[in-house]
């Protein structure tokens, strides 16, 4: 039987684990406890799949590897997870947002489940330290030397990549994607606020306010769309997307104040800030604004313009970067460079958007991997 080892236990490494283990001799080795990461997916509820059955269309959601994902989605894409989890005994259904999580929305019994089918695997918990390449490959880990005739690469973006910078395995620079944004402004009296529907970047979404700057699925998307810019930049807000005849609310309400007015379109403590730092008194009168000002009201509510300075760890943290897909074949997820040594998950330069999409990628490229392996 092949011996194939497999560093990293999370979706990616307990994937192959599962395709490979009735036809090889398997040993998955993770430095924590079996698929930790799949816990906090989805909030908890772990959002495994998105339901876009047209591979072509799933790789679209792929801002860092659209065109190598093709041939992977080709072999291995939505349907086949369904079928994957169904095989596995956990039935799923589907979000009217279009992701899908287990029936039992539960990670933990995702991961429960998975492990319990991994029954021909030796599970071994120990710490990848070094790869040599050779007629079989040999992996030293904190507790032991393996030599193995395949070795699959699944240790994820998170855990650093000297590992495989030691063994000159190209790293494109990982920048964090789907996390929050810190900004120059000062945005600590809006903490907690949301806003939803806003328009920015061409997309559409809520926002949220945080301690530190800007959060919410509308800045998750736009973090991922900008991961490999350099901040600081600029980026422009509209909080409300709808026309507003702010004069014709004010003329029809003169004694009013304008904060009162405002805040029946956005939460008042947002207009509070917009209007102090248009350095305008929260409480004047609406048939005391003048023209320009309402202009300037109206610009600053369409235009809310923040410079982002950069990231902040919340949100589903992926990692944008990672092994180079150039030394990648996408038809074996082997190494153009070292045989038998095989790459699979977010350790490649790949990542997705929220939606299911990430994990996608994990079982795909394992799949894609085991059968590549089982040849
Ligand atoms: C809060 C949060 C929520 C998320 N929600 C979703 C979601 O709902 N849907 C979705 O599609 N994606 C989601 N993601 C992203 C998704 O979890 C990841 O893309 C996915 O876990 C990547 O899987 P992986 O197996 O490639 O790597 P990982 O899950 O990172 O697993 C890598 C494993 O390798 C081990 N390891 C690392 N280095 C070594 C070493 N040297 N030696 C031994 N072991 C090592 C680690 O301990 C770890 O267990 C979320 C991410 C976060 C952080």
């Amino acid at each position: 039987m092949k011996q194939v080892g497999i560093l990293g236990a999370g979706p990616a490494g307990c994937a192959c684990a599962y395709f490979l283990q009735e036809t090889c001799s398997v040993t998955l080795i993770d430095a924590s406890s079996p698929l930790r990461t799949i816990l906090p997916t989805g909030g908890g509820r772990c959002n495994l799949a998105h339901a876009e059955y047209d591979f072509r269309e799933l790789t679209k959601f792929y801002p860092r590897g659209e065109k190598f994902l093709l041939s992977v989605f080709s072999r291995f894409s939505t349907c086949d997870t369904l079928v994957f989890f169904e095989t596995l005994g956990i039935k799923t259904y589907t979000q009217s947002d279009n992701r899908i999580f287990p029936i039992s929305n539960s990670s933990k019994d995702v991961r429960d489940t998975f492990l319990n089918k991994l029954k021909g695997v030796k599970i071994k918990q120990e710490k990848g330290l070094q790869i040599e390449s050779g007629e079989k490959i040999k992996l030293i880990t904190d507790k032991n030397t393996y030599y193995f005739d395949t070795l699959v690469i699944a240790i994820g973006g998170h855990a650093g990549y000297e590992i495989l910078k030691k063994s000159g395995i190209k790293i494109i620079t990982p920048y964090p994607s789907l996390v929050g944004l810190t900004t120059q402004e000062n945005l600590k009296s809006l903490a907690g606020v949301s806003v939803q529907n806003c328009v920015s970047n061409g997309e559409i979404g809520d926002i949220l306010f945080t301690q530190k700057g800007i959060s919410g699925p509308i800045i998750y998307k736009i973090s991922s769309i900008k991961a490999r810019d350099n901040s600081p930049y600029s980026l422009s807000i509209d909080l409300y997307p709808d026309n507003i005849d702010l004069q014709s609310l004010m003329n029809q309400n003169p004694h009013k104040q304008i904060n009162n007015l405002l805040s029946e379109l956005l939460p008042k403590r947002l207009t509070d800030y917009i209007l102090t730092s248009l350095k305008l008194n929260t409480d004047t009168k609406c048939h005391l604004i003048k023209g320009r000002q309402r202009d300037e009201i109206l610009n600053a509510i369409h235009n809310f313009t923040v410079t982002v300075t950069g990231t902040t760890p919340d949100g589903e943290v992926v990692t944008a970067g990672g092994v180079d897909l150039n030394e990648i074949n996408p038809k074996t997820m082997e190494s153009k460079k070292i045989k038998n040594l095989y790459f699979i998950g977010e350790v490649i330069d790949v990542d997705g958007f929220c939606g299911g999409f990430n994990l996608q990628n994990c079982w795909s490229t394992a799949f894609v991997a085991a059968q590549s392996i089982n040849l």
